[in-house]
């Protein structure tokens, strides 16, 4: 076990303290209504890291009038460079205090504070773009065959007042991603952070206030799915939803969504295909077809869970891999030399050893891994090593069902065409992963994978300009490129009559 503690920055330390945390609605920092409070934990090792107001139906109804009332009122006179220079303002402040987010998001949800760190750069760099992308937008004009000298054109205006909703796995990325488009557009947020993982966006508020971002276009308010999220999901004064999270809750928000008919868009789960064939880099692929699934702990939507090898190379590739992930520090996640942090939450936890059994009674065999670790230290935490199964079969529940987990699932297969059609057999299409050196059978496999995103040769690279999300029950919309800010605007259409 590593050491325990890293000291904390000042800074954090004075964040977490002075009672409980607030909500921030129409540029206030204001206690729940019904002045409940959850706590959250620290998943290296159960300790209280803070309270957080519980919101409801009530503050959702507060935070959606705040943004409404923004949206219409001073809000709508900022023009796109002075938004522009709003979102380069807060990318500035973003990178200058960003030792102090990463901490938060470490302590509350588990992700090494190396990796924590190491998400600087592509946070500031996605504020960057949406800044660029704010005086990007335009409409068109149109070449008509109406009657007289009439004129079309188009222009884009924002959607409105915009649910986001967001998962615990990267909180503040994910509020990045959410924010950062809504800003570029001139929409208003109401942001309902996972209830597992919530400081790193309240600190994130702070820091758009100092940004001069005005009161009520961006409202957090924290609390659960069930309460905050299924009522700003349903509420009658919200233009869109823009989620990421379960398939099952995606679900559930398109059917609170129908009341108003709300636009949507949804970043759902996976279970991708990582397709490695023997004709492969092998020293390049083991470590990255490891880290596919073992970054993070397993909790990335994209991991590529499902490891397909050709057979010829499978045994000893697959040992390599797990060979790869025996070698990985396992640790409590303010330690830096941690590159496997704990699983979120006990809830996690339970699921991910309940998955470990399953993989077993199936008759998968762990290479590595497939028990928690409860030595020491470790039983005080949510810790799982990384796993790999092998022998494993297309209809085990180990390679079909998202486990959110460092479990890698290896299958064995004989030709690209059969690699394909079993790559493809999921209900999910977020990411696909192809490991060739042969460019026929790497296009091959990339057309026809049926997959919002597909690495060749590497694996879950994003960048802002490149688009992301699902096919099938990954969900629908993108997030990042261009088409990401089209998702925040409506297209009107306007006839100008100028002749008799
Ligand atoms: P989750 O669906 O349980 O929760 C996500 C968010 O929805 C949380 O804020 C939660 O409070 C809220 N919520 C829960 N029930 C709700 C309801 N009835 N109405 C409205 N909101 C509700 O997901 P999670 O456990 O936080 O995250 C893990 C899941 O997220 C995995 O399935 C993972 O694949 C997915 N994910 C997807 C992406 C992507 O970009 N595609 C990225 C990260 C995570």
């Amino acid at each position: 076990m590593n050491t325990p503690h890293a000291p904390q920055a000042v800074v954090t330390q004075a964040f977490l303290q002075g009672g409980a945390k607030r909500l921030l609605i129409g540029g206030e920092w204001t206690e729940a209504a019904s002045g409940r409070t959850f706590v959250t934990l620290n998943p290296s090792n159960g300790e209280q890291v803070a309270l957080i107001a519980e919101g409801d139906v009530i503050d959702i109804d507060r935070a959606v009038a705040a943004a409404r009332a923004a949206f219409e009122g001073p809000w709508s006179r900022f023009k796109p460079f002075d938004r522009q220079r709003l979102l380069l303002k807060l990318s500035e402040l973003v990178e200058q205090h960003f030792d102090g987010l990463a901490e938060l998001e470490t302590l509350e949800m588990g992700a090494p504070i190396t990796r924590s760190r190491n998400l600087r750069r592509s946070c500031v760099a996605r504020l960057n773009h949406y800044a660029g992308m704010a005086t990007a937008m335009h409409g068109e004009t149109i070449e008509n065959s109406m009657p007289g000298n009439a004129f079309s054109f188009t222009v884009k205006e924002p959607v409105g007042v915009v649910g986001a909703i967001i998962p615990w796995n990267a909180p503040l990325v994910e509020a990045i991603w959410k924010i950062g488009p809504a800003l570029a557009t001139g929409c208003t947020v109401v942001l309902k952070p996972s209830e597992e993982a919530s400081l790193s966006c309240l600190r994130f508020g702070e820091l758009l206030q100092e940004a001069g971002v005005p009161p009520g276009v961006v409202n957090i308010v924290t609390g659960s799915g069930a309460g905050a999220g299924a009522a700003l999901a349903a509420h009658m004064d919200v233009d869109k939803i823009t989620f990421t999270g379960s398939h099952f809750t995606g679900q559930r928000i398109v059917q609170a969504s129908a009341g108003n008919l709300k636009r949507l868009s949804l970043e759902l789960g996976g279970k991708s295909p990582n397709i490695v064939f023997a004709d492969a880099d092998l020293d390049q692929a083991v470590p990255a077809c490891a880290m596919a699934v073992f970054g993070n702990t397993g909790q990335v939507c994209s991991a590529g869970t499902r490891l397909f090898v050709e057979r010829a190379i499978h045994d000893e590739f697959v040992e390599r891999v797990a060979a790869y992930g025996r070698g990985l520090r396992v640790g409590q996640a303010m330690d830096p030399d941690t590159q496997i942090g704990p699983l979120v939450s006990a809830a996690q936890l339970e699921r991910v050893t309940s998955y470990l059994a399953i993989g077993r009674a199936e008759g998968a065999q762990p290479l590595c891994g497939g028990e928690r670790l409860t030595e020491g230290d470790y039983l005080k935490g949510n810790f799982v090593p990384p796993t790999v199964f092998s022998g494993v079969q297309d209809d085990m529940r180990i390679a079909k069902e998202e486990i959110f987990g460092p479990v890698i699932s290896a299958i064995a297969f004989d030709n690209a065409g059969e690699a394909l059609v079993r790559g493809n057999a999921t209900i999910y299409g977020l990411g696909a992963g192809v490991w060739t050196r042969d460019i026929n059978k790497a296009h091959r496999l990339a057309r026809g994978l049926r997959a919002g995103s597909v690495w060749v040769n590497c694996y879950n690279l994003f960048d802002p300009a490149v688009p992301f999300g699902g096919y099938k029950m990954s969900g629908y919309g993108r997030e990042s490129g261009l088409q990401h800010l089209e998702d925040y605007v409506n297209v009107k259409a306007i006839t100008i009559q100028t002749g008799e």
